[in-house]
């Protein structure tokens, strides 16, 4: 038996905890009606502190993860200056169609509100963050007055300003600060795998939460989490099936239902397997089949599996909206803009493998101050969301290929058209 709950994924004990955790937190609220039992010994003390536990883990790495893989991500970015026009069209299309995706986002979770009626309470001192402050400070407040100062409190803007500016330092200085950058993509390699050892303890945290939300809150607690999934999907949906075709119409009137019919295979391996690092040579193969030159699609798929996340965006807004509504928090204008800002942030930040959009969303919480407890109630449902986003995420980073080496006349337009036999790289699909 051991043998075989030895097999079951993490995702998998995840869920597991999450639906466990909401049976007993219906089952304490229905059944229990022993307040030393329910409240005194389960609620505020076991619950609470397994809940409390993981969250802090997930608090601790923040800062270090976020700022090395800001830091390496710049400085991948400005070494591509090299390449020229088309590194920048590329780049600009990755953060215009992230930042389009956060504020589909921000719109939709606006209309649906899935946060609202959950009525949680702001825990003490969250951040150190003040919101509604106006737009003048907003930028101010970005550049830091002590970058050191910034780390230690968890200012998430300066901290993602200075991390920039390091790496594109970085990637001026090349050879002579090869340490430095050495440090930092190790640094950022340490807190990946620091990362994949507090998720461990994920099943047993997300269990505490959900035990905890749900004893309190009983069954008026599951249509939020439901409108939450909703939001994402309809998000999801929109930047998939309107904008990117929009987009493909647009810049090079290619027939976007071939295009989906032929990458259909691409996002249902990106989808199943919640990487989109790992969907790279699949990727690369399809574009190749389209009539795209290898020689751009070499670079601009690599380039977007590691900065371009625009499903990994709409999450994230989704998120946002959701817990301040929880929290009967109104973030403002000057809020919205900083998130949209961060999640962009975020996008370059996130790695493209299963469940890391979760640890940057802590960033995109951070610099609102908004309470990062909400994390762990959507935290569940976290790995199936992933599934889906990870599938949108690998189709923007081809239609930017597309847009790309359409506008670089390095697409064969009858290939793609098939009206021409296409020149494959040897990967089966
Ligand atoms: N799984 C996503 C990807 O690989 C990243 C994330 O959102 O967690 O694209």
């Amino acid at each position: 038996m051991f043998a075989n709950m030895k097999k079951i994924s993490l995702s998998n004990w995840i869920l597991i905890g999450m639906i466990l955790g909401l049976i007993v937190g219906l089952f304490l609220n229905f059944f229990v009606t022993d307040p030393f039992i329910k409240n005194i010994v389960l609620m505020d003390n076991i619950f609470y502190l397994g809940g409390t536990l993981f969250i802090k883990l997930m608090k601790m790495l923040v800062v270090p993860l976020v700022f090395c893989s800001i830091v390496v991500g710049a400085a991948s970015i400005s070494d591509i200056k090299k390449i020229g026009v088309i590194g920048g069209r590329t780049i600009f299309i990755y953060l215009i169609t992230t930042a389009l995706a956060v504020t589909i986002a921000l719109t939709i979770g606006a209309l649906i509100q899935p946060g609202a009626g959950l009525d949680m309470v702001v825990p003490a001192q969250t951040s150190n963050v003040t919101l509604n402050q106006t737009m003048t400070d907003t930028i101010l407040n970005m550049i830091p007055d002590n970058p050191f100062s910034s780390l230690s409190t968890g200012d998430m803007l300066p901290v993602i300003i200075f991390g920039l500016l390091i790496g594109v330092i970085l990637a001026k200085l090349k050879e002579e600060t090869q340490i430095v950058s050495d440090f930092f993509s190790q640094g950022n390699h340490i807190m990946m795998e620091l990362t994949s050892l507090v998720m461990k303890f994920a099943p047993i945290g997300v269990f505490c939460l959900m035990a905890r939300t749900f004893g309190g809150l009983g069954f008026s607690g599951m249509l939020p989490l439901a409108k939450y999934v909703l939001c994402v999907l309809i998000g999801l949906a929109i930047q998939a099936f309107l904008v990117y075709p929009s987009l493909l119409i647009l810049f090079t009137r290619l027939n976007p239902l071939r295009f989906f019919r032929q990458f259909f295979s691409v996002m249902f391996f990106a989808f199943s397997s919640s990487t989109s690092n790992a969907t790279i040579p699949l990727n690369l193969e399809k574009l190749s089949e389209m009539g795209v030159s290898p020689e751009i699609s070499s670079f601009t798929v690599p380039l977007g599996a590691t900065i371009n996340m625009d499903g990994t965006a709409i999450m994230q807004g989704c998120a946002v909206m959701f817990a301040a509504q929880a929290y009967g928090i109104d973030l403002g204008m000057s809020g919205l803009l900083i998130v949209i800002f961060t999640a962009v942030m975020a996008s370059i930040g996130t790695a493209g493998v299963p469940s890391v959009g979760l640890v940057t969303l802590t960033m995109v919480f951070n610099s609102v101050g908004l309470p990062v407890e909400a994390i762990g109630i959507i935290f569940g449902i976290d790995h199936i969301l992933d599934m889906f986003r990870t599938a949108v995420n690998v189709t923007g980073d081809a239609i930017c290929t597309l847009i790309v080496s359409f506008k670089n006349k390095a697409l064969d337009v009858d290939v793609f058209n098939g009206k021409k036999e296409p020149k494959t790289i040897g990967i089966e699909l």
